[in-house]
């Protein structure tokens, strides 16, 4: 396992070589801290051992979409995955290259075609007939050829949460086999269309790799069959799904992963492409957060933080754990757990029960929500009148704000009353 960019010296939590207490004071709490250290080894990692096949790694911009991260990701040799026109004015913002950009998600409006075959990405993938059927006259209308490939559903059970399972029957994601031939002679039809490949994503936060295997070797039979017809296959993106372990968890060496890849695919001659987004980010960020208050209770310690779901929402969506580490060093003596909670009004705003926590935690005391780099900040919401919070990149002993608080009076600059609202006040 390599060693964590989070780390204690002198008995405080820093980021690479900065404390996090450091941040705090100057920009007060809450805040994601994002390592640029941890982004660029996570790439590394992933791309080394496809580093013999024809790979691209195109990161989930969704995972976290901010521009710094971004770059830093596009500066390691990164394309994009975008879900909507707005992830792709980000990928393009953040210095990702078109030719390196693919597009994802089951329902791409004319907008999003129009902005795809305008900025010349590299692949559409196409989740249904009538999706195709809109980017075939989107494309003729602008007068483009729209490189396409199809996102295969192979009905295998991912093994990971509902939430994010996403290649089974039954869920809105990608094309079931039985109406791949359908597809493939409307796009083969669609004279503004040119067949790419094929793609697939079957789920997030996958722990266990045999969901992969599978869903691969079904993605390789349709190879075989294709082949078989003439049609040739340029192009295999393997969507993203690599899972990371939170909060103690243990889970096989990517090597594993890469290894069955190379078993699976590695022979059939056509470029591969992954999404990796939680891979590249989750462990990359932590979310630091001041206790507001202890609240002893006959049967259980509250502690009361000024982070809350709309800053997190992953324990509150997906039964989410994350490690919760003290800035100041742990004095681990707890007998019981206490419950870090949100002081959002929703009995799901907690953080989860925890045991590795200083005994003495008192209001004022910081504390580091771990591996929160993914599905973190990207979800973030003003929720119960809340500031967003802001999210510093730190590199080396250097930081710098990446996304600034957005305060409330700022946020309400957004609204408007209408004028026949305003009911004029008596003299
Ligand atoms: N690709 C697609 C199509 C997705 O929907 C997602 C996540 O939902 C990803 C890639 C990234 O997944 P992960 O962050 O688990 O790697």
């Amino acid at each position: 396992m390599t060693k964590s960019v989070y780390a204690y010296r002198n008995g405080v939590l820093c980021a690479e070589a900065l404390p996090l207490a450091e941040i705090a004071e100057e920009i007060d709490t809450p805040f994601y801290c994002v390592s640029a250290k941890q982004l660029q080894r996570n790439y590394r990692l992933f791309a080394k051992p496809f580093a013999d096949l024809n790979a691209t790694i195109h990161y989930a911009v969704k995972a976290n979409a901010n521009l710094a991260v971004i770059r830093i990701l596009a500066e390691c040799g990164a394309g994009a995955d975008v879900t909507s026109a707005g992830e792709l004015e980000r990928a393009l913002a953040g210095g990702v290259a078109p030719q390196k950009i693919v597009f994802s998600g089951v329902g791409k409006t004319r907008d999003d075609i129009a902005a795809a075959l305008l900025a010349g990405i590299l692949q559409i993938n196409a989740e249904s007939l009538p999706e195709l059927r809109l980017i075939n006259h989107v494309a003729g209308a602008l007068g483009k050829e729209a490189p396409v490939s199809l996102r295969l559903n192979p009905d295998v059970d991912a093994k990971t949460h509902a939430k994010i399972s996403t290649g089974h029957k039954g869920v809105k994601f990608g094309i079931g086999l039985e109406q791949m031939g359908e597809a493939l002679a409307l796009l083969l039809a669609s004279p503004h269309c040119v067949f790419k490949g094929l793609t697939m994503h079957v789920g997030s936060m996958l722990k266990d790799y045999e969901p992969f295997r599978l869903a691969y070797q079904r993605l390789a039979d349709v190879v075989g069959l294709l082949r078989a017809q003439g049609l040739e296959v340029e192009r295999l993106d393997l969507g993203g799904g690599v899972g990371i372990p939170y909060d103690g968890q243990t889970l096989a060496p990517f090597a594993d992963y890469a290894a069955m890849v190379h078993e699976v695919l590695g022979s059939l001659g056509c470029a591969l492409s992954f999404e990796p987004g939680r891979k590249l980010v989750g462990d990359a960020a932590v979310l630091v957060t001041r206790v507001v208050h202890v609240k002893e209770t006959d049967n259980k310690t509250f502690i009361i933080v000024d982070a809350g779901m709309n800053d997190l929402v992953r324990p509150a969506l997906y039964g989410a754990r994350h490690e919760i580490l003290s800035v100041r060093q742990n004095i681990i003596g707890l007998t019981a757990p206490v419950s870090v909670v949100g002081p959002v009004c929703e009995t799901s705003d907690s953080f989860g029960d925890h045991f590795m926590l200083p005994d003495q935690l008192k209001a004022g005391d910081l504390l580091a929500i771990m591996q929160a780099g993914a599905y973190a900040s990207a979800m973030a919401s003003t929720y119960n009148g809340r500031p967003l919070i802001p999210e510093v990149l730190v590199s080396g002993a250097r930081h710098a704000i990446i996304r600034r608080r957005i305060a409330v009076a700022e946020q309400m600059g957004w609204e408007s009353i209408p004028d026949w609202m305003v009911i004029p006040r008596a003299a």
